[in-house]
């Protein structure tokens, strides 16, 4: 039987990103969804001058501004997760994401006191939202918003959520990592998700993946990074220490139902690591990771650097290691 699917491969949001419809023919549904993340790239992207983010950090200091309810919905999202992330997960991040160059100056290392400088801006509390209204408010002058680790989440549900009410039943969607797959391939198999294996050549698998209608978000510290006297320094950034998260995981894959938590969540969950808990948060003893990950229902494959591979028990006959 001919299976007729639509593909499209396009820039945005940072990144490439990748769409195939299957069993439709019907090219306006794809121009839908595009747009659509064109769109969202257009409030959330940090560098584009007229964007949501670009508007509210260069208002950062001086009071309320409006904003589009998609990039309300982000924001509260963004609130909610370093509320259960212990401060880990937080898109006040950007003054030290510039700080280090992420995504310009590869190899370059701040001093302690220029970290502990910014590292000062850095704080969810000073975002206040006014929902009703739909505005915001950046407390402090130079403090800004880095919506990075969680738009393309958004971006990739709201895809989703085009290609159900266009009644499309097969299809894969991935930006820039965030994949979401609906339904089964058109020849009836579950979609198959490779897991990058995060110390081997873009391409190379830990394992695979069986697919229906769920989201599967990987972060990792493969992706952009530079090693400097043994040390690997990446893109996700520990609030707290206002350097790239020392942590024993190389890369954290969620597999749940809503992307945009997944993203949240993966970039979360690498920066807690495995065994890490912060001194002055005395009393805790078990694995925040996993909590955080019970609490929203997803399952996740973590690929530590001694080696080991943590997937947790609802993958258990789902993903299976590549020896
Ligand atoms: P990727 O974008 O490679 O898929 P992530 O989803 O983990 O990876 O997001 C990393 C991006 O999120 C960084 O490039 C930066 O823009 C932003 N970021 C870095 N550290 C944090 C943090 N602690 N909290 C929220 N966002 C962060
Ligand atoms: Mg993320």
């Amino acid at each position: 039987m001919e299976h007729n699917c639509i593909t499209r491969s396009f820039y945005s949001l940072g990144t490439m990103n990748y769409i195939k419809i299957c069993n439709c023919d019907d090219e306006a549904i794809m121009g839908q969804a595009i747009t659509r993340v064109l769109a969202i790239d257009d409030l959330m992207s940090a560098y584009k001058g007229g964007s949501d983010v670009s508007r509210i950090n260069s208002n950062s200091g001086k009071g309320f501004i409006n904003i589009h309810p998609d990039t309300m919905k982000v924001l509260s999202r963004s609130l909610d997760f370093s509320r259960i992330s212990y401060g880990a997960f937080d898109i006040t991040i950007r003054p030290l994401v510039e700080l280090w160059g992420i995504g310009k100056k590869s190899g370059f290392i701040p001093s302690d006191e220029e970290i502990n400088k910014i590292r000062m801006l850095v704080n969810y509390k000073n975002v206040l939202l006014d929902q009703n209204n739909c505005r915001v408010s950046l407390e402090l002058p130079g403090q800004a918003i880095d919506l990075g680790g969680i738009a393309k989440g958004f971006a990739a549900d709201e895809v989703k959520r085009i290609l159900l009410e266009n009644h499309i039943k097969s299809a894969l969607i991935n930006l820039g990592g965030n994949i979401i797959t609906i339904g089964n391939r058109p020849d009836g198999i579950p979609w198959q998700i490779g897991i990058q294996n995060p110390v081997k050549a873009t391409g190379t698998h830990i394992g695979i993946l069986n697919s229906s209608c769920k989201t599967i978000v990987t972060s990792g510290s493969n992706e952009r990074f530079f090693v400097k006297d043994g040390v690997r320094y990446h893109h996700i950034l520990d609030p707290h220490t206002g350097k790239p998260a020392n942590t024993k995981f190389l890369s954290v894959t969620a597999v749940s139902g809503c992307s945009m938590d997944a993203d949240a969540l993966t970039t979360a969950v690498f920066i807690l690591g495995k065994d890490f808990a912060y001194e002055n948060e005395g009393g805790y003893t078990g694995k925040r990771w996993l909590n955080l990950a019970k609490k929203l229902d997803a399952e996740v494959i973590i690929i530590s650097s001694d080696a080991e591979i943590i997937i947790t028990d609802g993958l258990k006959d789902n993903f299976k290691v590549r020896s």
